[in-house]
């Protein structure tokens, strides 16, 4: 089995990089900004790749995230692709700092096209995730949500409403693009996701995402070495 985690940035990939051992497979996506980080976990291959960096920043957002996953799919043939990351989730619906969740539904909640209905539903996306998602997460004891993406970090009005009439539970910036590319290639998805800021919190959004960045991402390591030992030993 090849599992192919698609990360947007370091600070996310680099604790589970490092408990693996993995090694940079130097210039492979050259002259894409894509890395690829590999080694082998229980006779399975498990692949990195970071969407990579610009000016010394993480790139993160749907472009990047489309093109590291087109990519690694061209490039590596996995069986299953895992995009990993935190994202914002609502106290509302009962989710805390730090917690994690596994994606059991993706769409995009910020691209507002006028249109017949084959248009509005193309937007929203919608994409298939990984079958074996909601049986994972229940034998793992995570809880499951739907993933929202976006091109923003804030959350504006209309993105509300979005979020809240198709249900919408775990905000990020590179979901759904990475469904959507796996989507068009018939590769399984499945997301795992720490709520590093509380949407309906009131608190202003980067400052909150900073404060729990390392927190978030630690939880997220734990929660990735438990995946990758349920799919390696299935
Ligand atoms: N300049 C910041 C960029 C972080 S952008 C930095 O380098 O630290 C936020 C990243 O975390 C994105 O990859 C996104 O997927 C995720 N994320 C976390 N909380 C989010 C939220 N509330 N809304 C959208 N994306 C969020």
């Amino acid at each position: 089995m090849r599992i192919c985690y698609v990360v947007a940035m370091v600070a996310e990939a680099k604790p589970f990089i490092e408990r693996y051992g993995l090694k940079e497979v130097e210039a492979f996506f050259a002259p894409l900004p894509c890395r690829l980080y590999e080694g082998e976990v229980n006779g399975s291959i498990l692949d990195v790749v970071l969407n990579g960096q610009q000016n010394g920043s993480d790139l993160v957002g749907c472009e990047a995230a489309s093109v590291a996953t087109l990519s690694a799919i061209q490039k590596l043939s996995p069986d299953l692709i895992i995009n990993s990351g935190t994202c914002g989730a609502f106290k509302g619906n009962g989710a805390s700092i730090a917690e994690v969740y596994i994606g059991n539904g993706v769409m995009f909640h910020d691209r507002r096209v006028p249109g017949d209905d084959t248009w509005g539903t193309q937007s929203l996306g919608n994409y298939a995730v990984w079958e074996g998602s909601e049986e994972m997460a229940k034998s793992l004891g995570y809880k499951t949500g739907k993933v929202t993406t976006g091109s923003s970090l804030d959350m504006q009005p209309c993105d509300l409403e979005v979020i809240q009439k198709h249900g919408g539970q775990l905000k990020d910036m590179e979901g759904a693009a990475v469904g959507f590319v796996c989507s068009l290639l018939h590769v399984p998805i499945l997301y795992v996701k720490s709520v590093t800021d509380l949407c309906d919190s009131g608190a202003e959004t980067f400052e909150e995402f900073s404060k729990n960045l390392h927190q978030a991402c630690e939880t997220l390591r734990e929660a990735n070495e438990r995946v990758i030992n349920y799919l390696t030993t299935f």
